[in-house]
């Protein structure tokens, strides 16, 4: 048999990477966020082969027992190296600037942080802990940068979500936000089998979840939850007229890849436009 002329991607993220160009040449209005996501995707996967494992024990009867007292990865777990914090907060930081996804004035306020090595800890923990927490509120000097501060915790959230995931049965976990970190669903995919798995906008933890109730606000009054598909049907939304929350989901019924959380999270941008044109946030 002949080599193939392209070896096949060594990763997921070079799969989702190609996934990406091939959704800035169909939606070129996508550009600048596709570009962006690239270059994190980069960053991100560089920073993860070099963290360590979480300092929980990584045991399945233990871990299982955790789920009764969740989240099950507390901040001190996470393998948190500050210099690869630093880099990849500054990287995360220069990249978004540079598209135009952070202010200068925020800009400079992740470079301040970055070189006060007693505060920046105390923030990154506030973020952290900040869904968990009766306040849930963020440090004032990490307040406004959550969104730099997501994608620039996600190699470690990521591999520790890994690491615990393989050994967890999450099966009995009925809540609405991630048994694993605490933070909140921002994407779903609708199984084959016709299941709705939620994925935690932090850690991507996936938990199943009942196909209509909002995770939100625990709403399970159908009347009130409007659902709709993207044109292709790739894409549906389901909106909550209760709390007035949304949460996009990949419907993987009739799909030719799974889900990919990095791409479908830039491809469903349009999507997000028309739920808030709703009224929904
Ligand atoms: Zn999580
Ligand atoms: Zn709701």
């Amino acid at each position: 048999m002949a080599e193939p002329q392209h070896p096949p991607p060594q990763r997921s993220e070079s799969r989702e990477i190609a996934e990406l160009r091939r959704l800035k040449e169909a939606q070129p209005d996508l550009g600048s966020a596709v570009d962006l996501q690239i270059e994190l995707l980069q960053l991100q996967r560089r920073v993860q082969t070099r963290v360590s494992l979480p300092s929980i024990k990584l045991d399945r009867d233990y871990l299982n027992e955790q789920l009764s007292s969740a989240p099950v990865l507390r901040f001190e777990h996470l393998p948190l190296d500050w210099g690869d914090v630093r880099f990849v907060l500054r990287s995360t930081a220069s990249s978004m600037r540079t598209h135009e996804a952070l202010d200068s004035d925020d800009f400079r306020r992740v470079e301040t942080l970055c070189r006060d090595t007693e505060r920046l800890p105390i923030v990154v923990k506030s973020w952290y802990e900040a869904p968990a927490d009766a306040s849930g509120a963020v440090h004032p000097d990490g307040a406004g940068l959550e969104a730099v501060l997501l994608q620039a915790m996600r190699p470690f959230l990521t591999k520790s979500a890994e690491a615990i995931m393989a050994k967890t049965d999450l099966s009995g976990w009925t809540r609405g936000t991630c048994p694993l970190c605490a933070g909140e669903p921002d994407f779903a995919v609708i199984t084959p089998a016709a299941d709705r798995v939620l994925i935690c906008g932090r850690c991507l933890a996936r938990w199943r979840f009942h196909q209509l109730t909002c995770p939100f606000c625990a709403n399970a009054e159908r009347s009130r939850i409007t659902s709709f598909a993207s044109r292709d049907g790739q894409y549906r939304i389901y909106a909550c007229d209760v709390c007035q929350r949304y949460l996009k989901a990949y419907d993987a019924r009739n799909a030719g890849r799974p889900v990919m959380h990095a791409v479908d999270s830039i491809a469903t941008l349009p999507f997000d436009a028309a739920a808030m044109q709703r009224g929904y946030k």
